[in-house]
Parts: C-alpha cells; structure tokens; sequence
C-alpha cells in the first residue's frame, strides 16, 4: 500500500537517502527541512518526481501536515556543526520531537526517531547492547547532541506509554556514504577530501579510538525495515556494522585507496571524544533479519568517487 510519507531532515545526507527509497517504493514523500547542514542538491534529482514535495520548515516550530508515517532525521549530527549552535541542537532535538510525536499523536501516524550511539556517550560496556544506560558528561560540548538525543528517546516512550503513539527508535552508529557534505567534519569525509586535495590526514589524539563504520545503503535497509516491524516493536534498536577500526586504521585505508602523497597530521583531540564504539546487533539480527552487507573497503569506493566529482 503506498503512504504519505513525511521525513525531516530530508535534505540532509542520510535524509536524502531514505526520500529516494521511499519514493523508489511507490511511496509519497513530504521533506522537510531547514537546510542548516542539508542542500537542495541532495535532493534535487527527485525533485521531478509528482509524488515528492519540499518544505523548508524548522522542525522546533509546529507543523500541521496529514501522513501516515514519520521518520525523524532533522538534528545535525556532526559535531563542528551541532556545536555551533548548541542551544538550538537541543531545541532540534527536544522540541522537534515534541512537535513531531504531537503530529503522530493527533493524525495516528507511526514514528520513527533517528536516534544515535552518542546515547551510550563514552561507553565503558564493549560492544555496545541496547540495554547499556551508557556513559554521558551531561555538561560537556557534546551534551547538547547526547543528552537532547536521550531527552529525545524519553519523549518517545512516554508518548508511547502515555498517547499509546506507535514508536520505533533506532540507535545510528556511525554512516558514511555519498552525499556527506565534503565541510562535513566527520572523519570518513574529511580524511577523504584531505586525500583527494593531497593533503595531509588530521588525526585527533594518537588515533587509537575505534568507530565501527556503516555503509549509507545498509543503514537505510535497516531504517525501513525498523519502520515496517509489527506495532510492539519500539526499539531502541542499534543499527550499525559491528566491524571495529581504530581511526588510525581508517587513515590508512583511505591514503592507500586514494593512492595520494597525503601524511599523516596529528592534532588535539577534543573533550570526551568515545573512546571505543561498536554495536552489538543482535537484535537487529533476530528482529529485523539484518545485518550490514558492505564492507568498508567496500563502501569507501564510491564515496570517494562521489567526492571526487564534488570538490
Ligand atoms: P545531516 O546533517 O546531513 O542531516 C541532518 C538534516 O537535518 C539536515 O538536512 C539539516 O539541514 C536538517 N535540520 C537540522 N536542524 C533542523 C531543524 N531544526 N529543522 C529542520 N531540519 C533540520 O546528518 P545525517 O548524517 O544525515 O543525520 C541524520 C540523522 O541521523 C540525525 O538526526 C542524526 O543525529 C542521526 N544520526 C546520524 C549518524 C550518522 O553517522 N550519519 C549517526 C547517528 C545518528
Ligand atoms: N503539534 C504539531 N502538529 C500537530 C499536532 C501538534 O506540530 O499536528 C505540536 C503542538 O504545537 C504541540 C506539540 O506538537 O506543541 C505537542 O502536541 P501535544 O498534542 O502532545 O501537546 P499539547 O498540544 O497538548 O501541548
Ligand atoms: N576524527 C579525526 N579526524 C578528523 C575528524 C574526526 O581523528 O578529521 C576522529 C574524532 O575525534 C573521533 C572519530 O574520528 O574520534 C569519529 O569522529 P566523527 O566526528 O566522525 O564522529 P563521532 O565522534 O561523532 O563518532
């Protein structure tokens, strides 16, 4: 059956993703965005399409719109750009999922909150299973982002609890792919880009830390299969690939893909960067039936070739 379908953060990377999927499915797709870290170009291919409509809308404001389904994406997720503004990443995450799940609420719409890894903050359990509370500075620079995402995952169970409002929360780790802004900050993006222009990697501390990298085409399969669950599945669910790098590791992949001259740069590493961070996905294994199916080595080949036809 095709639905309405609203995504907030649709211009965003994995935004834009998921607005050609859906659409892809038959489905129609109403995307709202502010633009704070997305661009129209993420979206422009689709904009062709009868059954695709874009807003720009600030999600921390009310939005009046009849769907049947909401993914919950809106919130920039890179720590240069949620840090910039900080007050309003918490108002992103707190009052736009007010606003969202208040919509859910009043047109019966199933929702679905891009939630994150960060939850678990610098995690002392290893891997990381949904059931850890996590470890978060709740007064740190990354706080706004954390804690406005658990803040974010309160208010989803309460309005589940309280409004009986049908949730499903899913735990990113984290995704590169196509589409990341090459400004982006992220470390797959900005050590791509450093190659690409032939200079040097900047790695911060001693590289040791370890991310555990997921391809875009994989988060995306999980994120839809999340949403098409049976009402009693909430989540939170992790939605990651389980295989662990340090960042020095990635570094050097990249150089070697890239084949570039690039060196490697050491700089300060920033307060309460996660030391380690890998998901345990069993429950996305028995639940969803899914696990990633791109390797790194994989999945960097095209994001490279995309940010060589970008810069
Ligand atoms: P992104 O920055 O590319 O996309 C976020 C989008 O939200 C952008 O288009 C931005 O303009 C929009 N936005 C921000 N504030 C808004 C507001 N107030 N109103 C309307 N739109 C707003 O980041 P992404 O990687 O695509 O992340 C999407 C979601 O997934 C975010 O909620 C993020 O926290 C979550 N997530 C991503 C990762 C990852 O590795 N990519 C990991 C964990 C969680
Ligand atoms: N809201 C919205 N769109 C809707 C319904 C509600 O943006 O279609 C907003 C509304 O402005 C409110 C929030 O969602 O601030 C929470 O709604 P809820 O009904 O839970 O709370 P109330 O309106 O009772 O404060
Ligand atoms: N990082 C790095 N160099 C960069 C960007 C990031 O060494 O140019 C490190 C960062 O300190 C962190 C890891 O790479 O330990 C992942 O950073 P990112 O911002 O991509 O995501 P997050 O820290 O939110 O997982």
């Amino acid at each position: 059956m095709n639905k309405k379908i609203l995504v907030t953060g649709g211009a965003g990377f994995l935004g834009s993703h998921l607005c050609e999927k859906l659409l892809g499915q038959g489905h129609e797709v109403l995307c709202v965005d502010n633009y704070f870290t997305g661009n129209k170009s993420n979206i422009l291919p689709l904009l062709d399409n009868a059954k695709f409509e874009l807003l720009r809308h600030d999600v921390t404001f009310p939005l009046y719109v009849e769907v049947d389904e909401i993914y919950n994406l809106a919130c920039p997720a890179s720590p240069i750009h949620y840090q910039h503004d900080p007050v309003q990443t918490t108002k992103t995450s707190v009052h736009g999922a007010i606003n969202m799940l208040g919509l859910a609420k009043r047109v019966g719409a199933k929702i679905l909150q891009a939630s994150t890894s960060e939850v678990y903050g610098d995690p002392v359990q290893h891997p990381q299973q949904e059931t850890y509370w996590g470890n978060v500075n709740p007064i740190g620079i990354r706080s706004c982002y954390d804690e406005g995402k658990r803040c974010a995952e309160t208010l989803f169970f309460d309005y589940h609890r309280q409004h009986h409002v049908q949730i499903k929360v899913m735990r990113i780790f984290n995704t590169y792919g196509p589409r990341m802004h090459p400004n982006d900050g992220r470390v797959v993006s900005n050590f791509i880009v450093q190659a690409l222009r032939g200079e040097d990697l900047t790695i911060y501390g001693d590289g040791s830390q370890t991310r555990s990298f997921c391809y875009v085409d994989d988060l995306i399969d999980g994120m839809i299969r999340l949403m098409n669950t049976d009402p009693q599945v909430t989540g939170p669910i992790n939605i990651g690939n389980p295989v662990e790098f340090t960042i020095l590791e990635l570094a050097k992949q990249v150089i070697s893909m890239v084949d570039s001259g690039s060196a490697i740069v050491t700089k300060p590493l920033p307060s309460d960067d996660p030391k380690q961070r890998k998901p345990d996905i069993a429950l996305a294994r028995s639940v969803l039936d899914w696990e990633p199916k791109v390797a790194l080595h994989e999945g960097l080949k095209p994001t490279v070739d995309y940010f060589r036809s970008v810069i």
